[in-house]
């Protein structure tokens, strides 16, 4: 027989533990299943400099705190991966690798990853010159220069950020045509300190302790060059964490974000999701937070009746 739960949180990165603090004190009966180590998303972040109280953090001290302030509040984190969900029996079903949890209610957590380059010295530099977070990671570049890639609407937004603050920005797109909004694209051409390289491709990343410079390559001619930047923000793409959501009727948008409310109700009742996964989140660490805590509300609402909403 599953054990039962007033909520059974999908994901233990930030949106998760956030809304188990808030569960367990509200003495909701709590499991958080995490697949591999809490943290999500800022796991691979060294220095988060933005999230309020916090004037320099590692994204893994950080995880940790939140993951021991959940333990203390009494969540259960189950390390187990979620492969199916029944959300439409009372209480829900989800289905993981080793067992099953039944809960009474389900928050949808379980964000989603940037898309990477691929390329040789990504990985390697990653935290230390690539970033995936103007936001973020912008104010280590102050009066730099820096390369970003992407053609869409992300690397337009974020390169446009990033020229307020760096010296300059070069947009290296692999076509000769963008893929944002007209808008955004009038205001990308309209700033002095932004450059776009077309038709090309980054092939390698290279440098030391810190990324130093970027091998590029034109994808029509194949001719080669290099462009010596001390950053470069990466914007390709970025896919949600849906696998176990397959078939369980919960709505979302053509990208696999899932649809909610501004309490963060799904279309399915007693299923909330929070964080990255949900649409139009801005994918900061304040945001998943807030997410968490309005997951946990609505949880504790639908669990108990009660409502915590004024
Ligand atoms: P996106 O629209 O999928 O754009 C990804 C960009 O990265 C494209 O320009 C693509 O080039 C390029 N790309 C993909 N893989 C690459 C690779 N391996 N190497 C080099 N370039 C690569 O992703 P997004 O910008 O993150 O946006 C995701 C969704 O969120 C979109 O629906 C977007 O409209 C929405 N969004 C909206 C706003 C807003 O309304 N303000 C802001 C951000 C995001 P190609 O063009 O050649 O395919």
């Amino acid at each position: 027989m599953a054990d039962l739960y007033d909520t059974v949180i999908i994901g233990g990165g930030t949106a998760g533990l956030s809304a188990a603090i808030y569960t367990c004190r509200s003495n909701m009966k709590t499991a958080v299943m995490e697949r591999l180590k809490c943290g999500g998303q800022i796991l691979i972040t060294n220095d988060i400099e933005n999230y309020p109280g916090f004037d320099r953090v590692t994204g893994p001290d950080l995880s940790d705190l939140m993951e021991k302030q959940a333990r203390k509040f009494g969540a259960e984190i189950v390390y187990d991966e979620v492969v199916e969900l029944d959300l439409h029996t009372d209480p829900k079903m989800v289905r993981a690798n080793q067992s099953s949890y039944l809960g009474k209610t389900v928050i949808i957590a379980t964000g989603g990853d940037c898309n990477k380059l691929e390329v040789p010295g990504e990985a390697e530099f990653s935290g230390k010159g690539v970033s995936y977070c103007a936001t973020c990671d912008a104010n280590f570049f102050e009066g730099m220069d820096v390369g970003l890639v992407g053609g869409g609407d992300s690397a337009l937004q974020e390169g446009i950020y990033l020229s307020r603050i760096v010296n300059s920005v070069t947009i290296i797109h692999r076509r000769d045509q963008l893929r944002a909004q007209p808008a955004l694209q009038k205001m990308a051409f309209e700033r002095p300190n932004i450059s776009f390289i077309w038709n090309t491709v980054v092939q390698e990343i290279q440098g030391n302790d810190l990324m130093e410079k970027l091998v590029l390559k034109n994808v029509k001619s194949s001719e080669m060059s290099e462009l010596r930047v001390p950053g470069l923000f990466v914007f390709v793409g970025f896919h949600p964490n849906i696998a176990c959501l397959k078939g369980s009727g919960v709505e979302m948008d053509e990208a696999g974000h899932v649809l909610t409310d501004i309490k963060m109700h799904t279309n399915i009742p007693g299923v909330f999701a929070a964080g990255d996964i949900r649409q139009f989140s801005d994918k900061q660490l304040g945001q998943a937070t807030g997410d968490g805590i309005a997951a946990a509300l609505s949880a504790y609402e639908y669990a108990t009746g009660a409502s915590k909403h004024h």
